[in-house]
């Protein structure tokens, strides 16, 4: 069970001078406000009361924008809103995300002054021509800059990746994936593109410029990813964006699906299975899983199992605590 929640506090970045092809920020800005600082202390003080029955510990997240590229006033007054919470028994930590090119020492000292523990940034790719042409604003160094210094103010650092992004491909991706796990990241967040519409990117798709990828593709590189990140020791926080009704309204294409972590998580089980059954003849076989992953293992709609099958493998699925998230064993 999850022992950890988030306090989400949005943090609109109206002010953002970038101009993502893929991002409405301008577009919605003026519809959203910054919350006032009082208003930020008293949603803590209400999410901390009412954590739900079995989460411990909570950590407050300002997301939405760039943390550290918004007006500094407002930025330490967003900090000072949640210092009464730095000493209570179940507060976890202050997590914020920004962008790479808005990290430096001097805003680490801020950060690390107000409790902060952990940085997560918007990598996006780390591929130069991709993020030009994303008109990201940012080169692969700095990203690599950014983490080398989160790292050595002690901070917890975070990734976040874009797969499928604008003239990126396959093997790009990969390649963004491999440099960041050499950044030796404590966690990631892997999105898919989304085509918002009043995007730059919305205009490209409308030309046949752009096409993201199919939802198969998108599960088979986020599983590759995934299945690298765990490998590595990095903890995948998030695959995927959140529901919301804003992203619903406003998308035009791209993958959008509730479970995609869990389609994923079913690919690189698949993968494992027949990668170890493979060494053996057809036949039936026991495969054990961690705890709660049955229903990975059989897939949606059981397209696992009935892969398995057609390759000449059935399977009876058990489960063991001892077992490794992602992990198959074959007896
Ligand atoms: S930096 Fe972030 S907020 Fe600004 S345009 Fe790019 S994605 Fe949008």
């Amino acid at each position: 069970m999850k022992r950890t929640a988030n306090i989400p506090v949005f943090v609109p970045h109206a002010g953002c001078p970038n101009a993502c092809i893929f991002c409405d920020q301008r577009t919605i800005s003026g519809t959203q406000q910054s919350p006032r600082s009082d208003e930020v202390t008293a949603f803590c003080h209400e999410a901390l009361a009412g954590l739900p029955k079995g989460i411990q510990k909570a950590e407050i997240a300002f997301f939405g924008g760039s943390f550290t590229a918004i007006d500094r006033g407002q930025m330490i007054a967003l900090l000072e809103a949640v210092q009464p919470f730095r000493s209570h028994p179940q507060m976890a930590g202050i997590r914020v995300s920004t962008r790479p090119d808005a990290i430096d020492r001097e805003v680490l000292a801020i950060l690390k002054d107000y409790g902060v523990t952990a940085v997560e940034l918007g990598v996006q790719s780390l591929d130069d021509h991709v993020l030009e042409q994303n008109r990201r604003g940012h080169t692969a160094k700095d990203t690599e800059s950014a983490s080398c210094l989160i790292k050595e103010f002690g901070l917890e650092l975070g990734h976040q990746v874009m797969l499928g992004m604008y003239g990126d491909n396959a093997a790009g991706f990969c390649r963004t994936v491999e440099r960041s796990i050499r950044m030796v990241p404590d966690t990631v967040r892997i999105y898919p593109v989304v085509v918002l519409r009043n995007t730059q990117l919305h205009s490209l798709w409308q030309q046949g410029k752009y096409q993201p990828p199919r939802l198969e593709e998108a599960v088979e590189l986020g599983a590759h990813a995934l299945q690298s990140y765990v490998s590595a020791g990095v903890r995948v926080i998030r695959m995927g964006l959140h529901a919301s009704q804003q992203t619903e309204q406003n998308m035009a294409a791209g993958v959008y699906h509730p479970a995609f972590r869990e389609l994923c998580e079913s690919r690189v089980m698949y993968q494992a299975a027949l990668e170890r059954l493979s060494e053996r003849p057809a036949g039936e076989y026991t495969l054990t899983v961690s705890a709660g992953a049955t229903s990975k293992m059989v897939g949606q709609h059981r397209q696992n199992v009935v892969a398995l099958q057609k390759a000449g493998y059935q399977v009876a699925i058990r489960e063991d605590e001892a077992v490794d998230y992602l992990k198959v064993i074959l007896e």
